[in-house]
């Protein structure tokens, strides 16, 4: 917080899911100013934003959506292209900034925000998926804070506050198991991609959701926290949880194991992240555990749902491997959501970018975004190959 006047806040992804929820969590307090607000190509939706909370400059990834927003939006500073959300992020004069982009798009703004040494509330997990290393390591060199928003790992951070070196056996991960929990894996040959963005518990915008669907969401979270906590694989579990109530748990070297509960609502770990160090009123229900009654846990059906462990051995492999994973399953699950490729397909097509690809160093920046543009080329071709061989609805 600067001079104790309101934190200074940009929001990258405004008129996304967590943006939209972090907007919320906004307009509830009075320490937080937004100074800056940015989007793909919804200039309306964001227009509309900037006015209702006061917004002095946007940014827009498309040209096109940049150049109607500057016509029809007078009052501000429109900014475009990826330059321009660069530039909103390091020329803003922001304490803060709330990365939730979706996508390995969210990697340059993290870099130039930590690049800053400004804090950073990270939603876009991919950003650490990608290039957790070096993101980390340039943290670390400017000081910048590197903040969790989502739920499991805020709820670790939050369990870990007080923990001294050497107290942490195991770290736990829950999983809602998604949609498809226990169905067998040839019954998910023929889903829908209506049935796939049906959540059971968190409503979330697409990717995340068809993510959490192949349960390659818990793996990219798996590498997430890798890189957050500092702890080898060996020392990371994914239970299946249902009812998305408990959202992690330590085990400490004495015995004693904490967790955190609450019900799930996003606004909660993003207000943690945007007021950190201090804590807010959030308008949640208290948790009325008589009425939940129990609460249920199963292991991860791993042979049905091969992405998890597809990201743990690509973390595990280290190097551009999480990189390739990465790109490879944003391009499935786009031509999934496109109806180009049946869900299995998903993690077919992960596996042979993973197999063609074999992992090289990560010495810079630029070794991820050449690795990112190989598995996307990669992962295209394979993509079209399922469809021209029938795998594909
Ligand atoms: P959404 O798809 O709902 O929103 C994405 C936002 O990013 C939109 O504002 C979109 O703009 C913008 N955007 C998309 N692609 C680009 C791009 N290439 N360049 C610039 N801006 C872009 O995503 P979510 O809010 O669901 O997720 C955001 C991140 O948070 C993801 O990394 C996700 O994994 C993570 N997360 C989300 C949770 C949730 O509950 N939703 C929970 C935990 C983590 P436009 O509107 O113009 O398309
Ligand atoms: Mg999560």
């Amino acid at each position: 917080m600067t001079g104790g006047g309101a934190r200074r806040l940009v929001i990258l992804g405004a008129t996304g899911s967590i943006g939209v929820q972090a907007l919320d969590v906004v307009a509830r307090s009075d320490d937080l100013r937004v100074v800056g607000l940015s989007a793909e190509s919804s200039w309306e939706r964001l227009v509309e934003q900037a006015t209702a909370h006061g917004v002095p400059r946007v940014a827009l990834a498309d040209p096109d959506a940049g150049a109607r927003a500057a016509q029809a939006w007078t009052e501000g500073e429109v900014l475009t292209g990826p330059e321009g959300l660069v530039r909103l992020v390091v020329e803003s004069g922001a304490d803060l900034v709330l990365n939730a982009l979706v996508g390995s798009a969210g990697l340059g703004p993290t870099v130039a925000a930590l690049g800053e040494g400004i804090d950073l509330a990270l939603a876009n997990k991919e950003s650490l998926v990608v290039g957790g290393e070096l993101v980390t390591a340039l943290a670390e060199a400017t000081g910048a804070k590197l903040l969790p928003v989502d739920s499991e790992h805020s709820a670790l951070f939050q369990l870990l506050a007080d923990e001294g070196p050497g107290t942490v056996e195991r770290l736990v991960l829950t999983a809602s198991g998604g949609p498809f929990r226990g169905r067998r894996r040839e019954a998910l040959a023929h889903v829908t991609v209506e049935e796939a963005l049906a959540h059971p518990t968190w409503s979330m915008g697409g990717k995340i959701t068809i993510d959490s669907a192949t349960l390659m969401n818990k793996g990219l979270e798996l590498i997430e926290a890798h890189h957050l906590f500092g702890l080898a694989y060996d020392r990371l579990d994914v239970i299946v949880h249902p009812q998305s109530i408990v959202h992690g748990f330590v085990h400490l070297c004495d015995g004693a194991t904490l967790a955190h509960l609450g019900y799930p609502d996003m606004r909660v770990p993003i207000s943690f992240a945007l007021h950190y160090p201090e804590r807010v009123d959030v308008p949640v229900d208290t948790l009325d555990l008589a009425a939940v009654a129990e609460l249920a846990f199963e292991p991860v059906d791993e042979a049905g749902f091969p992405c998890l462990a597809l990201a743990r051995a690509a973390g595990r492999a280290g190097g551009t491997s999480p990189c390739v994973l990465n790109a490879a399953n944003e391009v499935a699950v786009h031509a999934f959501l496109g109806g180009r490729l049946a869900f299995p397909g998903i993690w077919e097509v992960i596996e042979g970018a993973l197999e063609r690809i074999p992992p090289a160093p990560v010495r810079a920046f630029d070794s991820l975004y050449e690795a990112d543009r190989e598995a996307r080329a990669v992962a295209a071709e394979l993509v079209q190959g399922l469809t021209l061989g029938g795998a594909a609805r």
